[in-house]
Formats: structure tokens, C-alpha cells, sequence
């Protein structure tokens, strides 16, 4: 079967041929993997920048954002059958007995950093005709998601930062009602985007979802399809071009909340400077290392502490998140079905992944498919 896979020693990424793999636990199902997203983190892997081969291999099969369906299931397997669909989660827990979060099924908060990732970090990815899992890793998908679950897991991040967001507002400031339900309680309130790739654009749909007001801050100028994904879900597009942080602050007032999805420091640093009173900055982008900046850490602490702010960096994610992804995915394809049916720009062949990875990003996300028949490229939902 067909993998692809990236080989840091000779800095090569190529398609592969391996055997199929064989279930070898009772709790083990087998995968016939449907779709495959890229993302940015791929992009670094296969730039040799991020990313590490399980140990004793000299490659890494790639790939955490996947749809498969069950097509093997072992002796021991309780919640699955042949034909289900999934989205498996991307972080294994790490072996130390005193782990709380991975010994509590939390692996998204490991303490030690000695979790595996697959596709990411010692472990072996996604793109690949078949996989061999754990049934515990597995998240049902309903079958008339089919079309879209491949965003399921690109949308965790924003799900895992909004429910730690919602915790927080109504636990400080103490006046949400807790009843509120889930899409008003951002009513009210003002969100900030920064970033305008598929995390942002999804992070922004989560957000707007919530009843937040919406902004979504980037270099980009119109005409752009992506711009005009944020119009089409009312949120309010401004370009970096155009507008600095303080105009940006003059024209939404307190910012309650800045969702950062581009992984700079210096465009992160800046917005930080803008946060409004009592205001979440949640980071979710892993920046690459980038030139020192100067910067005035007395300033921001000042501000931060006298307007009650706080800071969070928040990744991966758990099976709550994974729940919540799928349920917005349902949601947003009832709110915005016009908008849904541009998330996917294409869906391609394995052996055009070296090549979409390392290219630039068409469209929001380039999926690759092993659901034969491909011709070439095929664009949008199923
Ligand atoms: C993945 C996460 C992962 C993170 C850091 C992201 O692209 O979506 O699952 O934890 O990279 O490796």
C-alpha cells in the first residue's frame, strides 16, 4: 500500500510501499483512510523544520488530519463496526506513572512532553491507504458529514480554546450566566482573528457561531475568496495593509478576546498591545523561531495586570473537542451551506502531496484522498 512519507536524513519526501498492516490487539481497529488534510504543520515537517520519526525508523509517514473508515474491528472492540466512519485524535499519551493529564486520558496537557503524535512526533501519521489504531483514539463521525469531518480535526483548536474560553468568562468575570446557551455567550462581545488561514477561518466560524462580533485581521486584500468567507459568515474583514493595531481598537472598541492563528511574535506582540479590559489572548499558532524583537515587557505587564487580562496558549486537543468539531461542522453547514461547500478546495492523489505541502496554500484546505476512483482533482464536499 501507498504512504507518504518524509525522511530527515536525506531531506527527501516521497510516496512509499508498505504492507498493509494487521490489527495485533483485541482493542485494535483497522482503517481504510478516506481523506487526509495538509496543513501548516505538514508543511514544517516536510521543510525539516518540526516533526521527529518514531524511534529506530529513518522516515515519518505524515498526516494527523484524517477522516477513515473502520474497516476491521478486534475481538475486544465495543463501540465501533465494519463501515463506521472516524476521526482519530492526533496525541498518544506518554508512559510516566505520574503523568496525571495522560494517566486521565488529558494527553493534550501531558506534563512530561514525552507524548508521541501521529503524523507529528514519533509516531506514524495518517497518509496511507490503511492504519492500524486503538478503538480509545477513535471519534464516531456521523455518515452525512462524510463530505466535510476531514476539517474536524483543524477545528479542535478552536473548540479546545473556546471551551477553556467559556470556562474562564464564567468563572471571571463572574456575571455569564452559566445557562447561557452555547450560541449566545459570546453576545456582546468582541473576538478578534488574527489570521486568515484554515485555522483562523475556522476559528472565526466557531466564534461567530458563539454569538461573538467578529473580526478577522490579516495581510490579504480583496478580491480574495477568503475575504469573502468572512463576509459570508457576518464577520468583519480588515487587511493589515490598511489599518494598524490602534485603528483596529478605534473601530471595535474593547476587544474582549484576540484568537491568534498565524504563529509571529511580532504581529502577536502587537496585538496583545491592543486587548481590551478583562480580555482572553489565546495563542494557538507554534511560531518558528524568528529575529529577537525589542520589546516592553514593563508596559505590557503593567497593562495586563491592570486590566485583569489573560494570556493562554492552548494545543491539540481531547475527545470533548473532537465532539464539539463535529457538532459545528453540523451547524455551520446548516448556517452557511454555500460557504461550507468552499472549506475544501480540492481533493488530490497521495503522489500530489510533496508537491501541494511544499507549494503554496490554494484555496482553504487541499485534501489528499485514497478513495479511489481520483480523477486528478475534484473540488469541494462529497
Ligand atoms: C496539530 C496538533 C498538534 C500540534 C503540535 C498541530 O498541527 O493539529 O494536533 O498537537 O500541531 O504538534
Amino acid at each position: 500500500m501507498k504512504a507518504v512519507a518524509v525522511f530527515p536524513g536525506s531531506q527527501q519526501v516521497k510516496i512509499i510501499e508498505q504492507d498493509v498492516p494487521r490489527l495485533t490487539q483485541p482493542d485494535q481497529v483497522a482503517l481504510r483512510l478516506l481523506d487526509v488534510g495538509i496543513c501548516g504543520t505538514d508543511k514544517e515537517i516536510c521543510s525539516f523544520e518540526y516533526g521527529t520519526p518514531p524511534s529506530g525508523d529513518d522516515h515519518l509517514v505524515i498526516g494527523h488530519e484524517s477522516l477513515a473508515e473502520i474497516v476491521q474491528v478486534g475481538s475486544a472492540v465495543e463501540r465501533f463496526e465494519v463501515g463506521d466512519l472516524v476521526v482519530p485524535s492526533v496525541r498518544r499519551p506518554c508512559p510516566h506513572p505520574g503523568c496525571l493529564a495522560c494517566r486521565s486520558g488529558h494527553q493534550d496537557y501531558c506534563y512530561t512532553g514525552e507524548f508521541t503524535e501521529r503524523g507529528i512526533k514519533e509516531a506514524h501519521g495518517y497518509m496511507a491507504e490503511y492504519v492500524v489504531d486503538h478503538e480509545r483514539y477513535m471519534n464516531v463521525v456521523p455518515p452525512d458529514l462524510r463530505g466535510i469531518a476531514v476539517l474536524a480535526e483543524p477545528l479542535t483548536i478552536a473548540e479546545k480554546a473556546l471551551e477553556q474560553i467559556f470556562w474562564m468568562m464564567q468563572n471571571r468575570p463572574p456575571w455569564l450566566d452559566p445557562q447561557t446557551p452555547s450560541h449566545e455567550r459570546g453576545r456582546g462581545l468582541s473576538a478578534l482573528v488574527l489570521g486568515i488561514g484554515p485555522v483562523g477561518l475556522l476559528g472565526a466560524m466557531t466564534l461567530a457561531t458563539a454569538g461573538f462580533t467578529t473580526y478577522v485581521y490579516s495581510r490579504e486584500l480583496p478580491p480574495s475568496p477568503r475575504i469573502d468567507l468572512v463576509n459570508a459568515i457576518g464577520a468583519t474583514y480588515v487587511s493589515s495593509q490598511t489599518a494598524t493595531f490602534p485603528d483596529l481598537a478605534a473601530q471595535i472598541g474593547n476587544i474582549d478576546l484576540v484568537y491568534e492563528a498565524v504563529g509571529r511574535s511580532h504581529f502577536a506582540l502587537q496585538a496583545l498591545r491592543v486587548l481590551g479590559t478583562n480580555g482572553i489572548f489565546v495563542l494557538t499558532g507554534v511560531p518558528v523561531l524568528q529575529d529577537f524583537v525589542q520589546s516592553d515587557p514593563a508596559h505590557l505587564m503593567r497593562t495586563m495586570v491592570l486590566k485583569n487580562q489573560m494570556l493562554l496558549g492552548t494545543v491539540n486537543a481531547g475527545p470533548e473537542a473532537f465532539a464539539a468539531a463535529l457538532r459545528d461542522l453540523a451547524a455551520f453547514r446548516r448556517r452557511w451551506p454555500a460557504v461550507v461547500r468552499t472549506l475544501i478546495a480540492g481533493r488530490y492523489p497521495p503522489e500530489q502531496a510533496p508537491a501541494l505541502i511544499l507549494g503554496r496554500p490554494a484555496g482553504i484546505k487541499s485534501v489528499i484522498t485514497f478513495d479511489a476512483p481520483v480523477a486528478g482533482q475534484s473540488s469541494g464536499p462529497r
